[in-house]
């Protein structure tokens, strides 16, 4: 079986990347008859609202939203975030399985994106944070997994994990060994 990696605009190519490092096939998912073979899926950074806006008439995220409730493993970056919470401050909720209130472009303009230190896994990284959604506030069911100072920018909830940041662009060792096991086994993904 593959991983999907939601394919519509933004840089699902960098996953694509870390997919072929743990030697995980995948699949491009650019319409519901994509998500055919797939046991795992990837929501890329990009911008969400085109991504809403280029799936509508197709239905593609209720599609996903199916997928994703009936418990397959699901990590969402950056846009793959919004477009998978709850509440969205400053733009619309879209696919909405995560229990959680993320405000987009919280940290400034694309001028102000940074690098940080981020507390991931039990492991600190550099890691991109490009115009990202802040994750405001999340319900006692979702486990926060990844701190920048005293911030929580990751978050899991059963089967889905939703991150600010791009761990993709890093691909460290640690962060593919993660991913592997969490592709894999999405319910029992550690946390912090
Ligand atoms: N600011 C973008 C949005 O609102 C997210 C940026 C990113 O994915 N790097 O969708």
């Amino acid at each position: 079986m593959k991983t999907g990696v939601l394919a519509l605009q933004g840089s699902f190519f960098d996953h694509v990347k870390s997919l072929e490092l743990i030697d995980k096939e995948y699949q491009l998912i650019k319409s519901v008859s994509d998500l055919d073979n797939i046991d795992s899926l990837i929501l890329p950074g990009g911008e969400s609202t085109t991504m809403m806006k280029i799936q509508k008439n197709d239905d593609l995220f209720e599609s996903i939203k199916i997928k994703i409730n009936e418990g397959m493993p699901t990590l969402g970056t950056c846009a793959g975030l919004i477009l998978l919470a709850n509440d969205v401050i400053d733009g619309q909720s879209s696919i909405s399985c995560l229990n959680t209130v993320v405000e987009r472009n919280a940290y400034g303009r694309q001028n102000e994106s940074f690098e940080g230190l981020v507390d991931f896994n039990g492991n600190k990284e550099m890691y991109c944070f490009i115009r990202a959604p802040k994750i405001i506030s999340y319900a006692q069911t979702v486990t926060p997994i990844a701190l920048i100072d005293e911030e929580v920018v990751g978050i899991h909830e059963n089967n889905i994990v939703g991150l600010s940041f791009h761990p993709e662009l890093s691909n460290d060792i640690i962060y593919l060994e993660w991913l592997k096991n969490f592709l894999k086994d999405g319910l029992n993904v550690r946390s912090l």
